[in-house]
C-alpha cells in the first residue's frame, strides 16, 4: 500500500549535542560586559557603564516613522537611507547580544561560548521567544541579525535555506534529524501547554513533505484543493504512551492515514487556540484522539475509526480540516461485515484505490500527528 514513510514523525527528542543554555549560570563576566557595553551607545544614551544594563525603549524617544518602538534603532534618524548603515552595524552587534534586549531580557549580553550558536541568552528568552516571537519583525525570522529582504521572511538565501529545517518552534536553530524541534529544550516548551498545533511555515522541508503526499495521495477525479496551511499537532507523553506501547504490542509497522472531519471554531483558520465546545470534532479529536465509544454506529463497517489513504476520500468527510494520523493496523483483514472479524486488528476496503477505507477498532491504534487546513 502506498502509505507513508514512519520518519514523517518523530516525537521523541532524540539526543543533541548541545542544547539551548539553562539559565543558572554564573553571572556574566563584568569586564566582558562593560567593554561591550562601551561601544554600544544606543539611543543617544551614555549609559556605557562597566554593569550597567542598556536602555529600555520605553525611555527613549518616540523612534521615526515607520519603525517599531522594539526596534533597535537609534532615534533621530528620519530617512531610510540614514537608517541603513546603523542597522548594520546594530546586525553586527547582535551577534553579542540576545534578541530579547529590546523587551525584558536581565541578561541581554550572551555568554561568549555561545555567541554564534543562539539568538537568546539562554532558556527564558529563548521561552519567550518561542511564545510571543520575536520582539523586532523586521528581522530574519532565522539569524534575528539582519533585515527582512522586501517581501520575504528571512534575510537572504542562507538563511531562508535554514529555515526550511529549522525546529518547528523556536524556529532559529535546525531541527534535529528528522525530529520536529531542535532540542530537548524546545520539546520542553512545546509539551508544556498540549494540545498544542504549531503552524509549519511554506517552504519548510516538513511542509513539502506534508503537501506533495496529500497531493500523491489524492486520486480523485477533480484537482486537489489548495492547502492553506499546515500544523504539526503537538501532545504530551501520556497522550502518546498508550499508543507507543500499542505499536510495540502489534506493530511495529507504522502507516500515515488521513482522517476528514468538522469543526465548528475557526481553528486552523484564525486560531490555534482550541475552542471549549464538546461538540467540536477536531478540537475533542486533539484533546482526547479518536473514540472509538463515540463513533458512528451505523458506519458501513461497524463502530469504528475510519480512515484513509486517499486524500480524496478522506476530504469527502471534512469540512475545513484534516488530520494526517500516524496507525498501526497490526494483522490486516479484508472489511466485509460490521465489525472487526476476529484475529484481525483492523480492516481494509479497496486497498489502492481512490475509494479507500482502512477501520480501526481500538483507540490505542492511532493519533493525529498533523492538521491541514484548507481555504
Ligand atoms: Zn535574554
Ligand atoms: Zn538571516
Ligand atoms: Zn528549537
Ligand atoms: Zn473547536
Amino acid at each position: 500500500m502506498p502509505y507513508y514513510p514512519a520518519e514523517l514523525d518523530s516525537d521523541d527528542e532524540g539526543s543533541i549535542e548541545y542544547d539551548w543554555d539553562n539559565d543558572s549560570q554564573p553571572d556574566l563576566d563584568d569586564v566582558y560586559m562593560g567593554r561591550t557595553m562601551g561601544h554600544l551607545r544606543l539611543g543617544g544614551s551614555t549609559s556605557g557603564v562597566p554593569g550597567t544594563p542598556p536602555p529600555r525603549y520605553s525611555s527613549v524617544p518616540t523612534p521615526p516613522p515607520g519603525y517599531a518602538a522594539g526596534s533597535l534603532v537609534t532615534p533621530g534618524m528620519q530617512s531610510q537611507a540614514s537608517i541603513q548603515p546603523e542597522r548594520q552595524i546594530l546586525s553586527y552587534l547582535r551577534a553579542d547580544l540576545c534578541i530579547e534586549i529590546a523587551d525584558v531580557c536581565p541578561r541581554w549580553l550572551k555568554q561568549q561560548k555561545h555567541v554564534r550558536d543562539f539568538v537568546t541568552c539562554g532558556l527564558t528568552c529563548n521561552e519567550k521567544l518561542c511564545k510571543d516571537g520575536p520582539s523586532d519583525t523586521t528581522m530574519c525570522t532565522y539569524c534575528h541579525r539582519r533585515l527582512k529582504v522586501q517581501g520575504k521572511d528571512q534575510c537572504g538565501q542562507t538563511c531562508a535555506d535554514k529555515a526550511k529545517i529549522a525546529c518547528l518552534l523556536c524556529k532559529v536553530r535546525p531541527k534535529n534529524g528528522s525530529y520536529h524541534f531542535c532540542g530537548k529544550a524546545c520539546k520542553g516548551i512545546a509539551t508544556k501547554s498540549t494540545p498544542l498545533i504549531l503552524e509549519i511555515a511554506k517552504g519548510h522541508t516538513s511542509y513539502d513533505m506534508v503537501e506533495n503526499k496529500f497531493k500523491s495521495g489524492w486520486k480523485g477525479g477533480s484537482p486537489p484543493p489548495t492547502i492553506a496551511k499546515i500544523f504539526k499537532i503537538i501532545e504530551n507523553e501520556e497522550f502518546l504512551k498508550p499508543y507507543d506501547a500499542y505499536r510495540k504490542r502489534v506493530g511495529p509497522k507504522e502507516n500515515y492515514l488521513y482522517h476528514g472531519t468538522k469543526r465548528q471554531c475557526q481553528l486552523g483558520v484564525s486560531t490555534t487556540k482550541l475552542c471549549a465546545s464538546s461538540t467540536c470534532a477536531i478540537c475533542n479529536i486533539l484533546k482526547t484522539s479518536f473514540k472509538v465509544e463515540i463513533a458512528n454506529p451505523w458506519g458501513r463497517f461497524g463502530k469504528g475509526i475510519y480512515t484513509s489513504s486517499a486524500s480524496n476520500k478522506a476530504f469527502g468527510y471534512s469540512a475545513g480540516v484534516m488530520l494526517l494520523n500516524k496507525v498501526v493496523l497490526g494483522n490486516v483483514g479484508q472489511a466485509s461485515g460490521s465489525s472487526c472479524p476476529s484475529g484481525y486488528d483492523s480492516v481494509v476496503y479497496d486497498p489502492q484505490g481512490a475509494s479507500n477505507e482502512t477501520i480501526l477498532y481500538t483507540n490505542d491504534a492511532i493519533r493525529p500527528v498533523f492538521l491541514i487546513a484548507f481555504q
